[in-house]
């Protein structure tokens, strides 16, 4: 009789293997290891190589050209160690090998006399160059090699503090492949899905990760494995979306109403082609039986408003609420004056009076609505009386209670979390969801919006409302600079046009911004802009105060508006065509061409200035702005920069596992996965016959998520 063949082994088995079972890993190195997070096999072997060092192509010493960046494998020959004037230390190596000798020094790492032994094997990489007749580096980036053997040596994040090092790590990683051999790895993608996509086993790549034999394996295999982390995300985010529409009892909204028409024919505009073709996608979801749940990426200025108030309008044709949510006090009082305006004498069908019609009324409620006017707005949302709600988190908050609430639209989401989505979504009645629109004003690339809301539709307003002129952008770089800059703002005004200024941003403080503001105000009012009427915003005037500034404005008494951040959204003003933004580089991509946007809403030429100190060198961000109007280019450029780091926090927990793949490099895989998770999903939604990836699925998931996607 043979031995039953045991199954392919799991990583959530190998989760469950202590790593001090492996050979080597004794109680010191358990402790080392734990410390930088490996407690399980598993962990282990998703430790992966940072870096490789190929043997057969790396440059000899005798190849290395002076000046040029190259990486050599030598032998350590001899070390020592100075101590210089000021107590700054440099250690010098000795090192060769076979084709010549190098000289090394390292300024200031004075334990490199220890960690450089006589006769260690090490790759070096850095710049060679001629120094007293031959050949030096001066500080390059070591690696250990060991004495490792076979052509590609795989170098592991090492480290120094709790003493673990690359060849210790290959080695247990070494012992824990060959034990996993017997039973090989179990694979959780179907073959003919790595068929399409060209995809290498599961044990394969486990294998080819860790122990390449040519550069090109090891692409194959971190191409595979990159793969799996990203169809692990996308499954659950599309098992979440399916969850949501079998489950979820939405209301199925009324889309031929009078009112949107009405809406429609009142604006002084035609709607663009992608705003009726967005507004379409709305309103298929809305009179559908599941709730919507869609993200809407417009760039600043694309007119997302009139597709938002379509959909509010949706549910309030139906004898439904609305509900608008705003991130900042601010932005919600904003939103309510400008959609105020926009609906100023609509009028609804009142089905309490046979041939009546009243005014739409929409109402503002944030924490600074209090007493009376507080108590008015949550009877009037209570029984029914008010169509249209915007504000702040204040309104999911307890006690808010709506008649009948219909679609909720989320604006500027990157500073919601899902639980708070989650909320508002609670806020329906008689158990019917509410259809939510998200809607962002920083454009996300499309990989990136494929991951981070993977369980929204998406539609997108690629569309910019006829009559813009593009804006021009020019960097101030240092003090002379910025004279051309203010020499600009009084043409402009001369001709009769209008300034924003920006204030410094001040992260930590609003209290420290607003001071700033006054400064800047101060000196532009004596010095660079002496004799032009010039006013002041910030989020800390009151409400009033505020109305009063941009009444001023917008009549143009007042040729300069200095502010901080708080004219980032919805501040327009077609008159106003240069903008001056002060220590441009302290902000973001995404906020300067949020800021940029209030500009170039007219007929004439528009001119943006990001004014920085003196930078001696590149400013990538302020560069990328003066390079693009894009809001989407500017996003890919900004994902590149900043990789995805910034991204993936706004991701719930356990989305993060991303170790080899990355969403800005590998973008192809990322649509592959989305792919592949819809059709594995789709055609097994509860993933029965898919047990491995669910296992594996479930080894990322929350206890709410899994509440929520295996209820049943
Ligand atoms: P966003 O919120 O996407 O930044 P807004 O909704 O504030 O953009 O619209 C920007 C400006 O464009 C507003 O002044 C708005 O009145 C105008 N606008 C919107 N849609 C159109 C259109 N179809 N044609 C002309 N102008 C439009
Ligand atoms: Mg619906």
């Amino acid at each position: 009789m043979t031995e039953p063949v045991a199954d392919p082994i799991t990583l959530g088995e190998l989760g469950d293997i202590p790593v001090e079972r492996l050979r080597g890993v004794g109680d010191k190195k358990q402790a080392a290891l734990a410390e930088v997070g490996v407690t399980s096999v598993l962990d282990l072997l998703t430790t992966y190589p940072r870096r490789f060092v190929d043997r057969t192509s790396e440059a000899r010493i005798s190849d290395l050209i002076p000046g040029q960046e190259a990486l050599v494998l030598v032998t350590v020959r001899s070390v020592t160690k100075k101590t210089m004037r000021n107590r700054r230390t440099m250690v010098e190596a000795r090192v060769g090998d076979g084709s010549g000798g190098l000289h090394v020094v390292f300024f200031n790492q004075p334990w490199r006399e220890k960690q450089l032994r006589e006769g260690l094997q090490i790759a070096l990489f850095g710049k060679a160059e001629v120094y007293r007749g031959g050949l030096q580096m001066t500080n390059p980036i070591v690696d250990l090699i060991g004495d490792r053997t076979g052509k590609i040596v795989p170098i592991y994040p090492q480290s120094d503090k709790v003493q673990l090092n690359t060849w210790e790590i290959a080695a247990w990683v070494e012992n824990a492949l060959e034990r996993c051999a017997a039973r090989g790895f179990a694979d959780p993608i179907p073959l003919a899905i790595r068929r399409r996509h060209g995809l290498i086993d599961r044990g394969r790549a486990m294998h080819q990760i860790h122990l390449p034999e040519t550069m090109g394996e090891k692409e194959q295999a971190r191409r595979r494995l990159a793969f799996d982390e990203l169809l692990r995300v996308q499954v659950v985010l599309v098992m979440r979306k399916r969850a949501v529409e079998r489950d979820q009892r939405g209301i199925r909204h009324n889309t031929s109403g009078e009112l949107v028409r009405r809406f429609h024919a009142a604006l002084p505009y035609p709607l663009t082609g992608a705003q009726q073709r967005t507004i379409a996608e709305v309103e298929a979801d809305l009179a559908g039986p599941h709730p919507m749940h869609r993200l809407l990426q417009g760039d600043v200025g694309s007119g997302k408003t009139v597709v938002a108030v379509s959909a509010l309008l949706c549910a309030v044709q139906g004898g439904h609420q609305g509900a608008l949510m705003a991130p900042t006090e601010v932005l919600a009082e904003q939103h309510a004056t400008g959609v105020q305006q926009l609906l100023d004498g609509l009028r609804v069908p009142d089905v309490k009076n046979l041939f009546g019609e009243r005014q739409v009324r929409v109402v503002l409620l944030t924490n600074r609505v209090t007493g009376q006017d507080r108590r008015d707005v949550m009877s009037g949302l209570a029984d029914g009386n008010i169509d249209i709600v915007i504000g702040t988190h204040a309104l999911i908050q307890e006690g808010v209670a709506f008649h009948s609430l219909g679609v909720v639209v989320i604006d500027e989401q990157h500073r919601f979390g899902v639980d708070q989505r989650a909320a508002l979504r609670t806020k329906g009645s008689h158990d019917a969801v509410p259809d939510v629109l998200v809607m962002t004003a920083t454009p996300i690339p499309r990989t990136a919006a494929m991951t981070v809301y993977g369980d929204l539709d998406v539609s997108v307003l690629d569309e910019m409302p006829p009559g813009r002129t593009p804006i021009k952008t020019y960097w101030a770089n240092g003090p002379l600079m910025e004279l051309a800059a203010w020499g600009d703002v009084r043409d402009a005004v001369a001709a009769g046009r209008q300034a924003y200024v920006v204030c410094p941003l001040i992260d930590e403080s609003e209290k420290l911004e607003v001071a700033s503001a006054h400064e800047t105000l101060e000196r532009l009012v004596h010095q660079d802009l002496h004799g032009l009427r010039i006013g002041l915003l910030h989020g800390r005037l009151p409400s009033a105060e505020k109305e009063a500034v941009m009444n001023s404005f917008r009549a143009g008494d007042l040729q300069v508006l200095v502010a901080t951040t708080v004219i980032e959204v919805g501040v327009d003003v077609a008159n106003a065509t240069i903008m001056v933004i002060l220590d441009a580089d302290r902000f973001g991509i995404a906020q300067l061409h949020q800021l940029r946007g209030r500009v170039g809403r007219g007929a004439h030429a528009s001119v943006c200035w990001l004014v920085t100190g003196d930078i001696d060198g590149k400013s990538p961000r302020v560069e990328a702005l003066v390079g693009s109007t894009d809001g989407f280019e500017l996003a890919e450029a900004d994902l590149d920069l900043r990789g995805e780091g910034t991204l993936m926090n706004t991701m719930q927990k356990g989305r993060s596992d991303l170790k080899l793949a990355s969403i800005r490099r590998d973008r192809e895989l990322v649509v592959l996965a989305r792919d592949a998770a819809f059709q594995i999903v789709d055609s097994d939604p509860m993933l029965v016959n898919h047990q491995v990836l669910l296992n594996e699925v479930r080894l990322l998931l929350s206890a709410d998520d899994e509440a929520f996607l295996f209820k049943s």
